[in-house]
Order: structure tokens, then sequence, then C-alpha cells
């Protein structure tokens, strides 16, 4: 598919085109008050930029759309791990959503008290990880299946530590997203069919370190047809009412994340957005009285990221164009893994013609590339590009194929930048092999 980089593009409020205060300047991309051209040249390309204002609106948002219920926001870790981000969400108010005891080590180094608002959730948590998590007093384990409930019962009995557990069910609900990152179909890995789910809440409860507390369910991500939402949360507010017959103290209900964003470009109305969705999460339980839980992660921090990356070459082979860029599929994998769409836009303007190009990376792969036939204003050697819409599952996703360095990664909140993460080293790359 084409789209065009519309030279009025916006992404209020954090990432927006400004002219600079003396006179003449072409308009350049700012992050909130910081030119971003100013971030390259101080910390070198590719570089993650997040904006800490945008991730805050983002939380208050969610807070003011579920306002009506009580609810714990858990971010979902998996989506943007790193430190700062982490303490500017606990500063926020939130709880998180962990899927391995690496996760819930850096939730703890950023908040030592935040393990109270922790839930856990994965097919594969290890005994140690659970041990960790026990021993933090973590708020609940999401169980996923026969064989991890009674793990969790014999690791907690020898710890002599209390663990509140959901059962993760499978709704089977078609999430309508890539395949790749659905995970509501019986045919999932994910969770436990919710005809099977009464025999491990029955099991729980004969456990004497186990307490049954709740219900969980996460049909995937990148979901923007909100009706799946209510569709497995109908399910799981009939499941609520039967083990409540049955005797079961259910007080939570974990929704799970997975609601989309705008990655097309359309200036997305993200209030708008989130009052749907609360809607179709809130109208199932509205009888069910329940504490709800909430684990979103891309809606929270990815329009909150851009990666910026400078054109190395310019390059036509047989008539199709390709421009080189220093960013590649080891930086931002989602084009290559999911051929997922990412708006570019030059960071400075200054070309008014635009051309239909492929944007890729230096790795010797077919496979890295960060756009396809992409109609672009046509930009220079040297240009720097704003890959946007980056801050989820963007940098956590990054490996060193190639030998390449990890980039580093810059906060900005308001007029103040700081590099949150250092650019990776050769050195740093050696560091735990041996010859
Ligand atoms: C990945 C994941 C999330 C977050 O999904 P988003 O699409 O980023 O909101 C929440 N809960 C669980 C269990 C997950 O695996």
């Amino acid at each position: 598919m084409k789209r065009t980089a519309k030279p009025e593009f916006l992404r209020p409020p954090a990432f927006a085109y400004q002219c600079a205060v003396r006179g003449g300047a072409q308009p350049a991309l700012f992050c909130e008050s910081v030119a971003l051209e100013r971030l390259a040249a101080s910390h070198g390309t590719p570089l993650y930029v997040y904006s800490a204002a945008m991730i805050r609106e983002r939380i208050r948002a969610f807070a003011h759309a579920f306002r009506s219920v009580p609810h714990t926001l858990c971010y979902s870790v998996k989506a943007n791990s790193s430190l700062a981000i982490l303490r500017l969400i606990a500063r926020a108010g939130a709880g998180f959503d962990v899927v391995s005891g690496g996760e819930l080590e850096r939730v703890l180094r950023v908040d030592g008290h935040a393990a109270k608002r922790v839930v856990f959730s994965g097919v594969g948590k290890t005994v140690p990880e659970m041990e960790l998590a026990l021993r933090a007093g973590i708020l609940l384990f999401n169980i996923e299946s026969a064989s991890e409930l009674e793990a969790l019962a014999e690791t907690a009995a020898r710890v002599k530590r209390q663990a509140a557990i959901a059962v993760r069910v499978n709704p089977d609900v078609s999430a309508k997203t890539h395949p790749y990152i659905s995970t509501g179909l019986h045919e999932h890995k994910f969770g436990v069919p919710i005809p099977e789910a009464g025999t491990l809440y029955s099991k729980a409860a004969k456990q004497p370190y186990l307490r049954v507390a709740g219900v969980s369910v996460h049909i995937g991500s990148q979901i923007t047809d909100v009706s799946s939402f209510a569709a497995a949360l109908e399910r799981v507010a009939g499941l609520v009412r039967t083990l409540r017959t049955e005797g079961h103290d259910i007080r939570y209900v974990d929704a799970g994340g997975g609601l989309g964003i705008s990655y097309e470009g359309a200036a997305e109305n993200f209030a708008q957005r989130i009052s749907a969705y609360a809607r179709a999460v809130l109208k199932p339980l509205r009888r069910s009285n329940v504490h709800l839980l909430l684990e979103p992660g891309r809606s929270i921090v990815g329009p909150a990221g851009v990666l910026l990356t400078r054109v190395i070459y310019r390059k036509t082979n047989n008539s199709r164009r390709f421009l080189i860029v220093d960013a590649a599929m080891n930086d931002l994998l989602r084009p290559s893994l999911y051929r997922a769409y990412h708006e570019i836009v030059p960071v400075t303007r200054s070309a008014e013609d635009t051309e239909t190009t492929d944007v890729v990376g230096p790795i010797c792969e077919t496979g890295d590339f960060l756009a396809r036939d992409r109609e672009l204003p046509v930009v220079r050697e040297g240009d720097l590009l704003a890959i946007l819409d980056t801050g989820a599952y963007g940098a956590v996703l990054g490996s060193n194929y190639n030998t390449r360095g990890k980039p580093a990664e810059v906060l900005v909140d308001g007029a103040k930048a700081r590099v949150i993460r250092d650019r990776e080293s050769v050195r740093d790359q050696m560091r735990l092999e041996r010859l």
C-alpha cells in the first residue's frame, strides 16, 4: 500500500513540526520542546526518543475512561522495559504486568513497593521465577495450565507465601489482528479453555498456599475492533458468575491488554478510542462487582516514541529506489517480523517533491526493511528521518545481529532531554564471550 507522508502531518501533542525561532528556517520535527535534529547531533543515530508527557497523558486517559469502576492499570512491561520509562509509569501511579522474572526485577529496581501492583502473566513461568514473585509479594499470578498451577502450589508451600491466582482463560475469540499477535483462539498456546477452567479453580481452592482471586483474559495485541474485547469479556463474566455459585471468591477480572493504535498516519483521537474500549470492557462486567485489572502496553508507549535514523546512501537497482539508512531490523524488527507499517517522515522538511522508495537498513538480509514502496518527500544522503510510533515493541525487540550495538535512548520531558540508555559499544557486546 502506498502512503503519502503529508507535509502537514502532526502527532500532537508530543511530536510536531515547529519553525525555529529565528526566521526563514524550514519547519523541523520536535519532541515536546526539543528539536530532534539537535538530539541526533548530540547522541548520534540510530536513536530512540520518547516523550514523557505523552506517556503520562495516556495513563491519565486510561484512568479517566475507567473512573467509574475500581481498577488498577498494570502496564505491560514487555512493550518497553527501559528503567526510566518504568519509573515514569510507576510515578504516574500505575502497576505492572510482567511476563518474566527479569521484568519483575526491572520493576522492583525502579520501585521497591511496586510488587503489590504487579501481575505475573506468561505460559512458561519457571520455579525460580515463581519464587522471586512470591517473595516480592505480587498481587496476582495468571495461571495458564494445570501443571503450572501444581508447580506454583508446591513452590508457595515451600517458601510459605500465599499466592493469589487467576486462571487465564482462552475465550476462543478472534482478535482480528496479525496472526503472530493474536492469542485468544482455541488453537493458540495461551490460556485454558473456559470449559476446563472450573477444574483448575477447584484444584486451586484445595491448596493451602493458593488463594483463588480472579479470572484473566488477554486475546492479542494491536486490536482496533473493540467488539472482540466485548465478546471475550462476556464469556469471562459468565465464568465469574459460575465460579461464584461454586463458592469461589472472585474479586478481580484481569481484562489483559491489546488496545491498538493508529500506525497509518491519521492523527488518532485517543480519548474517543479509549472510551469506546472502556465501554466494550465495562458493559459485560456491569453487574460483576469486581476490581478490574488492565494490562495495556502498546497503547501507553507506542505513539510516545520515534526512531531517528540518517540516510547513508541513495541507490537505484533496475529502477527500484532504495534509501539505505543507519537503522535496521535489529533496531526495529516490526516491519520485518509482521510486515508492520510505520510512518516515516523527514525531520526537516525541505523538498516538495515525493518519490516512491524502499527504506532499508545495512543488514545482510533481504528482509531488512523499514518500509517498502513508500511515497516519501525526496531526501538527500545525510538527511535525518523519524520512524514514528516506535515506543512499543521497538527497542525491546532489538538484537545484536551483524554485531550492531543497540541504539541509545533519550527521554524528553518538556525542554529537558536525557539519555536513558547509552549506545551499546562493540566492547559491550563482546563482554560475555570467551576466547
Ligand atoms: C503483551 C501482553 C499485554 C500487552 O499487550 P499490548 O497489545 O501491548 O497492550 C498484556 N497482557 C499480556 C498477558 C500480554 O502478553
